[in-house]
C-alpha cells in the first residue's frame, strides 16, 4: 500500500537564520518557488509514495509557475516515477451549488500540467443533508465521472483517470463504486471519509470489497485523507491500494494540540512555544499580542524582547548540555506567561524538554537544526517540524505495510 503525502506550498528557507530569525538574502532575489525546499528534497530516502496536489491549493499564480517550469514534476522537483494525483478539492467548495469548475477545464488543467491521475470532479455529500440533495450530488459526481471519462478518450489524454466515489453511508458508496465499475473505471477512489471514524471507515471499506473484480483489475482504490496507523491493515485486507493525509505536516502547528513532534515509537511530544515578540503581531487564539502582552505586564517592548531571547539562548544552552531541567523550563513558563492567562504548559513542556526527543532522531531536520525543530515558532520551525513528522510517520506506515503483508 502507498502513502501520499498532500502539498500545501510547505516550503521552508534552507538558509534561515535562526538565531536572528531571518529569511537568507539570497531568497529576496531568485523568489520563494525557486529558493526554498519542499519536504522531500531533505530527505536522503522517499518520504512519501507519491504527491496529492488538490486544484483548491493552486492557487492561479502558482498554476502559472507550474506551467512555466514545465510540469508538476519539475516544478516540485519530483523524479518523473513519483506519481503526483490532482484532486479537485472538493471540500473546499463543500457549500456550494455545483462545483466552481467544468469537467473540461479539469482535464486540460490535469493533462496540460502533467498529472500521472486526476480525480473526477465530484462533490462532497454529508449524511445530514436531505435526501433530495445527497441524490442531486450524487448525480453530479456519477455525471461527472462518465463526462470525464468521454472527453479523455475524445481528447486523447495521458492523464490516468481516477473515479470517486462520494455517498452518505456505506451502501451509498458501495452503489456509486458499483457505478464507476460499470463505466470502465479501474482506478478508483473513496472521497468524503477524512473525519469519519475508524469504525465507519471499516465497515464502508467491507461494504465494498465483495464488489471489487477479482484479479487485480481494479489498478487503484485510494482512499482520501485516511492514512491513519490504526486503520493500515483493514485498509489493506479490503484492497486499498493507497491513502494520504495531512496530519504528519498539519499537527506540527496546529492549535493547542500535545502532539506537535512525533517519534517513531509512537510517542508524541508538545512543541515547546516562544512567540515573537513582533509590533502589532498577529493575535491568535489564546495568546496576546505582543502590545497587550507588554501593558498587561507593566514591560516595555524591549524588556519582552530581552526576555524572548534570554529564553531561547537558555533552550540552546539546555540542548548543547550547558544548562539544567529546571532553569530552561521555568524560562519557558516565565516566558509563556506573559502571553496570555489561559496557558497552562508545565507538564507537557517539562516532558518535552526531558525527554530531549529531537536529539534522538537521527532525520537530517533533527541532525541539522536541533532544538530549533521543537520550538512552536513561525513557519521555519514549525515546518521543518512538520517535514520531521512526515518522515517519522512514513517510517511508521511502510514498517506497519511490511508487517500486514508479512502476515497476510
Ligand atoms: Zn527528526
Amino acid at each position: 500500500m502507498h502513502f501520499y503525502l498532500p502539498n500545501f506550498e510547505d516550503l521552508v528557507d534552507p538558509e534561515y537564520d535562526f538565531i536572528n530569525d531571518e529569511y537568507s538574502p539570497r531568497r529576496e532575489k531568485i523568489g520563494r518557488f525557486q529558493h526554498d525546499q519542499y519536504a522531500h528534497e531533505f530527505f536522503n530516502k522517499p518520504i512519501f509514495d507519491g504527491m496529492l496536489v488538490s486544484k483548491t491549493v493552486v492557487k492561479p499564480a502558482t498554476e502559472k509557475r507550474i506551467r512555466t517550469s514545465g510540469n508538476v514534476h519539475t516544478f516540485f522537483r519530483l523524479a518523473k516515477d513519483v506519481p503526483v494525483m490532482g484532486d479537485c478539492g472538493a471540500f473546499t467548495y463543500r457549500d456550494a451549488q455545483i462545483p466552481p469548475y467544468t469537467v473540461k477545464e479539469i482535464l486540460e488543467y490535469y493533462e496540460t500540467m502533467g498529472f500521472t491521475y486526476g480525480v473526477a470532479l465530484d462533490h462532497l455529500i454529508f449524511p445530514t443533508m436531505p435526501d433530495a440533495e445527497r441524490s442531486r450530488r450524487l448525480k453530479i459526481t456519477l455525471d461527472n465521472a462518465q463526462e470525464f471519462l468521454d472527453q479523455r478518450a475524445a481528447l486523447n489524454y495521458q492523464v490516468i483517470p481516477v473515479g470517486i466515489a462520494q455517498g452518505w453511508d456505506a451502501t451509498s458508496r458501495r452503489e456509486t463504486i458499483q457505478r464507476l465499475l460499470e463505466m470502465g473505471y479501474d482506478h478508483l477512489a473513496i472521497g468524503g471519509m477524512a473525519r469519519s471514524s475508524d469504525q465507519e471507515i471499516r465497515e464502508t471499506l467491507q461494504a465494498i470489497y465483495p464488489v471489487l473484480p477479482e484479479n487485480d483489475q481494479v489498478k487503484m482504490l485510494h482512499l482520501f485523507g485516511v492514512a491513519r496507523l490504526s486503520l493500515v491493515p483493514d485498509l489493506m485486507r479490503y484492497g486499498v491500494t493507497s491513502a494520504d493525509s495531512a496530519s504528519p505536516m498539519r499537527r506540527a502547528f496546529l492549535g493547542t494540540s500535545e502532539d506537535n513532534y512525533w517519534t517513531t515509537n509512537g510517542t508524541r511530544y508538545a512543541a515547546v512555544r516562544i512567540p515573537e515578540v513582533k509590533e502589532g503581531g498577529p493575535k491568535k487564539r489564546g495568546v496576546d499580542s505582543t502590545g497587550e502582552a507588554a501593558v498587561k505586564n507593566g514591560m516595555t517592548m524591549d524588556n519582552m524582547k530581552a526576555m524572548e531571547h534570554e529564553t531561547l539562548r537558555l533552550l540552546r544552552a539546555y540542548h548543547a548540555g550547558e544548562v539544567g531541567l529546571e532553569e530552561t523550563v521555568t524560562a519557558v513558563l516565565d516566558y509563556d506567561q506573559l502571553h496570555g492567562d489561559k496557558r497552562d504548559h508545565e507538564a507537557a513542556y517539562r516532558r518535552t524538554l526531558k525527554d530531549k526527543a529531537w536529539q534522538k532522531c537521527n532525520c537530517p531536520i533533527c541532525e541539522q537544526w536541533g532544538v530549533e525543530v521543537i520550538i512552536f515558532r513561525g513557519n521555519n520551525r514549525n515546518r521543518r517540524r512538520g517535514f520531521h513528522n512526515a518522515y517519522v510517520f512514513y517510517q511508521q506506515f511502510q514498517e506497519l505495510v511490511r508487517k500486514q503483508k508479512s502476515t497476510g
